[in-house]
This record gives C-alpha cells, structure tokens and sequence, in this order.
C-alpha cells in the first residue's frame, strides 16, 4: 500500500522486483488513480489532483516539510 502524495490517501500497488530488490514494474491497482516516478521510487497520485497540486507535492517529497510551507499556493 502506498499514500498518495498530495492527499495521503492509501492506494493499493502491485510492485514487481528483482531478486536484488531493484523495482522492475509496478502497477496501480486503483482506477482512480495514476503513478509517478522518482528516480525509482514509485509515488502514488489520485487522479482528480490538479499537475500544480502534484508538483507542490513533489516539490514537498523532495525538499522535505520544514520548507513545504513556502510553496503553498492556496
Ligand atoms: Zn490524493
């Protein structure tokens, strides 16, 4: 189960690795919503989020919370 990054809510996830634990393919088992890649971390985002509300949220994963403030637009 993974959150999805904007609203943190759980979606369900099929993840398929390699023996060496690398991620070969993952797919969403969850028609309302869609995947993102980060480097080769999936993220999960439903589908009814905005790209803007998706990027803050990125912005947000990579940055860490303590900045996170200061790239709310709302
Ligand atoms: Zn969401």
């Amino acid at each position: 189960m993974h959150g999805c990054i904007v609203c943190g809510r759980l979606h369900n996830l099929l993840v398929v690795t390699s023996s060496a634990g690398k991620m070969i393919d993952c797919t969403v088992m969850d028609s309302s919503c869609h995947m993102l890649f980060s480097n080769d971390h999936p993220l999960i985002v439903c589908n009814k989020h905005r790209e803007g509300e998706i990027k803050t949220a990125l912005d947000r994963h990579h940055t860490g919370p303590e900045l996170a403030q200061d790239l709310q637009d709302d």
